[in-house]
């Protein structure tokens, strides 16, 4: 239709087939399905065991261009493209997508079930609470926090053999460790597993965890932008005994867990990176860890359901996988290991599974390859980079535009020299930033309607000057999978071809050497340079052996260096690291380039002014 309705009116005059309809045509069985309502269902990991013969089918990232606040559109390029893939070109596709926060939803951005004709329905079920994964996040997560504040309280308030005796009961009259104490037990030397046996030494050290509660790193979540809950006092009440201490609330899918569930490639897997999790240090500087505080089967239980990835459909009938989706700066920013693996399998050999990266290349891509695809063994065939018309002029020193203001006249009349800009900085950086993986790069035009033909055709012009395959034009926002076909066909061709792909860094390299190499050779930085602190903590990092894991840098994704008003390709910078942090059991390291904000807050006027419910018909207006 034209003009092109809103996304909710697109996704609500589309009826969504029943989802045990889309999983018989995509080849699962009845017994591989949880439905969740008609139009969701979890898919069972057994899928797995059943195709591991299968040949995996062509594996696709789409990335961006770096973000501005007019906006990229590479949600809407994923599902553009499966439904052009599936439904015009007959081939059969799977688009993997992060599962949305609702503090977006509800706040800033909206949606993120794509736009136009280019939609995951049903959106709302998509945006909002899906199949409560992000609750399961939030449920573990928190009782985890509960764990650390009752320990440190239980052991300032208890004798050595009271504490024993209440965390090792007696069953039948004799004392039994659990599995989970007989593994603390070994890391802490004591070869013992009669509790009996224990001196009264080895019993303290066994049940004081003596948490230092000033390194404690563990924080409270909530998927709500609550900017009050940023910095909090607890333990006010007088039950607490005095034992108030200051901490604060993250944004649920900031949370350690939510990058585990995206990286874990099995249940064994997630369970021993959640036992893993370090929640901060003891007094005498040992990592104190999720199993220490006896809580990692509990996680696992929580999170049992939360592991099986979602199935959903887009406006065209095509299969979507929603799954995961952790934070892109403190953490890896893609969607789960796991989707990716199963719509691998189901799509077979001639199949594309088309995956996507949050914020731009340099960041977004860059830890698919270096971190999600190390942690999965997956290579991928061809990148997908998505520019517009509008950022691209940004990035040619067009001014700049706050979110929801006006445009600026730039952005609205043709201005060649201004695309021109941006091609040749921005894009040509970003083309290269893919080719340093040895992955070939199709670039996709997100057309707006007020892009000239001139603009579109220079755009692609100077993106194959720049060493892209192909570079078209995407009009499926306005057209559906119909104005993705030239964007399938140039995919179709480019996975096709012998992929070279390589790690950026071998993870032994010692930690500052992995960081330089991502800020050099990525992000076109001079050198970097490190506090004392971060230099401190990289030292205990080592100490601790965990130099070898990979990087996952906290860096704005405004600007290819670490200052977000410098657009276009910025050089001669230093990049600053502030501080260096981990996530043990996600299997990063990750580097703070400036101020994160983990728990965003509300504008004056939050998307949720806009959303609301008819009573009668069960109508919700207002998500986009
Ligand atoms: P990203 O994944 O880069 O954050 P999205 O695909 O979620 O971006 O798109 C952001 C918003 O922009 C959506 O509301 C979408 O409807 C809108 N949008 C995307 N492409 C177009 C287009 N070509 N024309 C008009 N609006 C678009």
């Amino acid at each position: 239709l034209t003009p092109v309705p809103s996304d909710i009116a697109i996704s609500r005059a589309q009826t969504p087939k029943p989802v045990d309809q889309l999983a018989e045509e995509i080849g699962l069985l009845p017994e591989e399905l949880e439905a969740y309502g008609r139009s969701k269902a979890k898919v069972r990991l057994s899928l797995l065991d059943r195709l591991h013969k299968q040949p995996d089918g062509k594996y696709v990232l789409v990335a961006g261009i770096t973000p501005t606040p007019l906006g990229e559109g590479k949600s809407t390029v994923t599902i553009g493209l499966v439904q052009a893939l599936s439904a015009h070109l007959q081939l059969n596709s799977f688009a993997c997508l992060r599962q949305p926060s609702q503090g977006p939803t509800f706040g800033v951005k909206g949606g993120a079930a794509g736009g136009g004709y280019a939609q995951v329905i049903p959106m709302e079920e998509f945006n909002l609470h899906l199949t409560g994964d992000i609750h399961a996040i939030t449920a573990a997560n928190n009782l985890v926090a509960a764990a650390i504040d009752a320990r440190m309280l239980h052991e300032a308030t208890q004798t050595d053999k009271a504490l024993f005796n209440r965390l090792v009961p007696s069953v039948n009259g004799a004392r039994r460790f659990s599995p989970i104490q007989i593994s603390r037990l070994r890391r802490l030397g004591i070869n013992k597993i009669d509790p009996a046996s224990l001196s009264p030494e080895e019993i303290s050290t066994f049940v004081r965890l003596d948490l230092d509660p000033s390194k404690i790193t563990w924080q409270r979540v909530l998927d709500t932008n609550d900017r009050f809950l940023r910095k909090i006092t607890v333990g006010q009440a007088s039950t607490e005994k005095g034992r108030a201490r200051e901490t604060g609330f993250d944004i649920a899918v900031a949370s350690e867990i939510m990058a585990i569930l995206a990286l874990a490639d099995s249940l064994v897997d997630m369970k021993n990176r959640l036992a893993r999790m370090v929640v901060g240090t003891s007094r005498s500087g040992q990592p104190i860890t999720a199993e220490d505080l006896g809580v990692s089967g509990a996680l696992a239980v929580l999170m049992k359901d939360a592991i099986k990835p979602t199935l959903m459909q887009t406006l065209e009938g095509t299969p979507v996988f929603v799954h995961a989706g952790p934070f892109a700066n403190i953490a890896h920013g893609n969607s789960s290991v796991l989707a990716d693996k199963l719509a691998l399998k189901l799509v077979g050999r001639d199949g594309f599974v088309v995956t996507e990266a949050g914020f731009g290349a340099d960041i977004g891509m860059e830890k698919f390859f270096n971190i999600k695809c190390r942690a999965s063994g997956l290579r991928p065939n061809a990148v997908v980079l998505v520019a517009t018309v509008r950022a691209l002029k940004m990035h040619g020193g067009g001014p700049n535009v706050s979110a929801g203001a006006p445009l600026p006249k730039e952005y609205i009349d043709e201005n060649l020299s201004l695309v021109a800009g941006g091609c040749r900085s921005n894009l040509r950086k970003q083309i290269q930033i893919a080719h340093l993986f040895g992955v070939p790069v199709v670039v996709a035009l997100n057309v707006f309607k007020t892009d000239t033909q001139a603009e579109i055709d220079l755009v692609c012009e100077i993106a194959k000057e720049c060493g892209a395959s192909e570079a078209v034009p995407c009009h499926h926002w306005a057209q559906g999978g119909r104005g993705s076909i030239q964007l399938a066909k140039a995919v179709h061709e480019a996975a096709s071809r012998t992929s070279d792909f390589q790690f950026l860094y071998n993870t032994e390299m010692p930690i500052v050497e992995k960081i330089r190499t991502i800020a050099q050779k990525v992000y076109g930085a001079d050198d970097i340079e490190l506090t004392p602190e971060a230099k401190a903590k990289i030292d205990y990092y080592n100490q601790q052996g965990y130099g070898s894991l990979p990087i996952c840098m906290a860096k704005t994704h405004l600007s290819l260096s670490h200052m977000p008003d410098k657009k276009g390709v910025p050089t001669g910078f230093v990049l600053p690291i502030r501080d260096v942090r981990a996530s043990i059991g996600a299997g990063f390291i990750y580097p703070l380039v400036g101020t994160m904000s983990t728990m965003p807050g509300l504008p004056t006027r939050p998307c949720f002014y806009d959303i609301d419910l008819d009573p009668v018909t069960e109508e919700i207006t207002g998500l986009f």
